[in-house]
């Protein structure tokens, strides 16, 4: 990322909304921005990326075969419109010989939406890297995101959208997936 170049977008940004990039309060905006974008888009860096590290089912003397669940908030950045949206995840999988430690979703999920990205592709980011390295039995991954390119222009309505993924037995076993819903309320 090359931060010169961004600060210098930026002010050209600045000058054509009718702001002049000179004033004091300003002056040094440019270059928060690019210092900002270093963090919440390092989702391209792959040297970023995490590190995930997964255990046998069974490791730790317990063989988990019932439904884990994480969730957490999260944000990410409309490719449409480079607006924020924010708000939370619901994950829930069931294992098969492998595990994975929890917290490792939050990081998944930070990761991929540091990125320019749409809800439903951010989900599957996620689940796709996960499929890879557990081969759950099935998992479900419901994001529940605020829109601000939603509340902030057009018609104003408060932007909140909801999208889930939903992978094996979640896929047909509708016990799985009303006990999933039952546990995330
Ligand atoms: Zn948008």
């Amino acid at each position: 990322m090359n931060v010169k170049k961004i600060e210098k977008a930026w002010k050209g940004i600045l000058a054509e909304i009718g702001e002049n990039p000179e004033r004091e309060g300003l002056l040094e905006t440019p270059k928060r921005i690019a210092k900002m974008y270093k963090e919440i888009f390092r989702g391209y860096d792959l040297e970023q990326a995490p590190n995930i590290t997964t255990f046998e089912n069974g490791h730790d003397g317990i063989i988990y075969d019932n439904m884990i669940i994480d969730t957490g908030d999260f944000y990410s950045m409309c490719e449409h419109h480079c607006a924020p949206f924010f708000g939370q995840y619901y994950f829930g999988y069931i294992p098969d010989k492998k595990i994975v430690g929890l917290s490792k979703i939050a990081r998944l999920i930070d990761y991929y939406g540091a990125r320019m990205q749409v809800q439903e592709r951010l989900g599957k980011n996620v689940v796709d890297y996960l499929q890879n390295i557990l081969h759950p039995k099935g998992m479900i991954l419901i994001l529940k995101a605020k829109h601000t390119c939603k509340s902030m222009r057009g018609v104003k309505k408060d932007g909140i959208m909801t999208t889930a993924i939903v992978t094996g037995i979640f896929q047909n076993d509708l016990n799985a997936r009303q006990e999933f819903l039952q546990l995330i309320k």
